[in-house]
């Protein structure tokens, strides 16, 4: 299927698209994507060349050594990264958040650099064992003694951890001031990833593969007095600006996987054959698959819209969280459609449609859960909150 709002694109837009998938096309073929997800590698490789391309610098300003660009240009490039091989756009969002945290401080900002350019990897360190979705109530805490912060606490499911050279991670440094929320207290330092206090080990996921999801414990892990981003108890307030576009960015790897399995099933049906000719003359494989592609249309709009707002400087909290929840509850529906009208094809090794059925699945409750999402966007249209 074209892509929806091609027509509209303006010209950088469709260079970018063009560029992106030229990329795509010569250094992650689908075999090595495959290979990826099957034997969870992390391809530093094409991960280079996406940096060398200006693609992992894309929302962080050139004077900084970004490659400057709006949510909207993320969007392109996140959408047909997940297209291919969804583990790597999970690990293009995260990185790029970290920028993005990096940028809204205005503090650290010669870290931007190595970002961009694939040098360096960061990642980002919020979920604990304990739970992902009550990030107030995490555990882990840090101590300033002589100049240095001292870290204990454990972390899980964080991406890249074992391939990062930094881990931002949420700490409790304070506890919080009496009468205020939990938020108080919590702060975002900047860890560095190779000394004895760190250990990372890989997780093994049956989805997103090859997207290097870890655990990390801090046993008296060491970190400069100046490593914190934001203020010292304020580490929430220094995410929240980033948590918009995380959630329009999670949405655009909905969208990749939804173009990837439904360009996938509509080629399959029309030459598969039944009873006589294409499987795809029957009302009951295309009703499923016409609907979800009217879905993902909507989808695409509603998400290019909160992209669009945020790249205005507009309040787009309400349609951020809108278009996370209707991309990802419509790309789950898709997966599920397609892969049933390719039957036992849609689940075997050698089909993508096995990676996007399983892939689709982290989209119900990363980076933030549909029930939580449901509760936000009840609460911004009046309702209590509920959480
Ligand atoms: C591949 C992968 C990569 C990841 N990368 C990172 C990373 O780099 N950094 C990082 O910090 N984290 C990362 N995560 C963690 C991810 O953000 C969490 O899994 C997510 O926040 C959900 O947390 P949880 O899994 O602990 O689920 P829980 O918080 O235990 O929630 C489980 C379920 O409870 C229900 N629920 C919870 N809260 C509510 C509520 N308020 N209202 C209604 N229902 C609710 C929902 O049905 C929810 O799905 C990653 C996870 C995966 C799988």
């Amino acid at each position: 299927m074209v892509e929806i709002l091609h027509a509209f694109r303006e010209d950088h837009e469709r260079a970018l698209t063009e560029s992106i998938q030229g990329l795509l096309s010569r250094h992650l073929p689908e075999e090595r994507a495959a290979q990826a997800d099957r034997e969870r590698l992390f391809l530093r490789d094409v991960w280079k060349t996406l940096g060398e391309n200006g693609m992992l610098g894309l929302g962080m300003p050139e004077e900084h050594g970004g490659s400057g660009g709006g949510v909207a240009e993320s969007t392109i490039v996140t959408r047909e990264l997940a297209r291919i091989l969804p583990s790597m756009a999970v690990d293009y969002v995260l990185c790029g958040m970290v920028g993005r945290t990096i940028i809204d401080s205005g503090q650290h900002t010669n870290l931007i650099e190595g970002l961009a350019s694939g040098e360096r990897i960061y990642s980002y360190a919020l979920s604990e064992p304990g739970g992902g979705s009550d990030l107030l109530s995490l555990r882990t805490q840090a101590t300033l003694e002589q100049g240095m912060w001292r870290v204990n606490g454990q972390k899980l499911w964080i991406s890249l951890a074992n391939e990062s050279d930094l881990i931002f991670t949420l700490v409790r440094t304070d506890e919080p001031e009496s009468g205020r929320s939990r938020a108080s207290g919590l702060t975002l330092l900047i860890i560095p990833k190779n000394q004895p206090g760190v250990e990372t080990n890989k997780v093994n996921l049956s989805i997103m593969r090859a997207a290097g999801t870890c655990e990390v414990f801090f046993t008296d892990a060491l970190a400069p007095a100046d490593s914190v981003v934001g203020e010292r108890g304020r580490g929430l307030h220094a995410l929240r600006g980033t948590l918009d576009v995380e959630r329009v960015l999670s949405a655009a790897i909905s969208l990749g996987i939804g173009h990837g399995a439904l360009d996938l099933v509509l080629r399959y049906v029309n030459e598969r054959d039944a009873f006589g000719g294409p499987i795809g003359r029957f009302q009951a494989v295309q009703h499923p698959l016409a609907e979800s592609a009217a879905e993902l249309t909507a989808a695409s709009l509603l998400v290019e819209y909160a992209a669009r707002l945020i790249d205005r400087g507009l309040p787009a909290s309400q349609e951020s969280a809108m278009a996370k929840l209707v991309a990802a509850e419509c790309v789950n529906r898709l997966v599920d459609r397609a892969a049933r009208a390719m039957g036992a094809m849609g689940i075997a090794e050698e089909s993508p449609m096995q990676r996007y059925l399983r892939d689709a699945r982290l989209q119900l409750f990363s980076p933030v859960n549909n029930d939580l999402v449901r509760g936000i966007v009840a609460q911004s249209l009046g309702m209590p909150r509920s959480y």
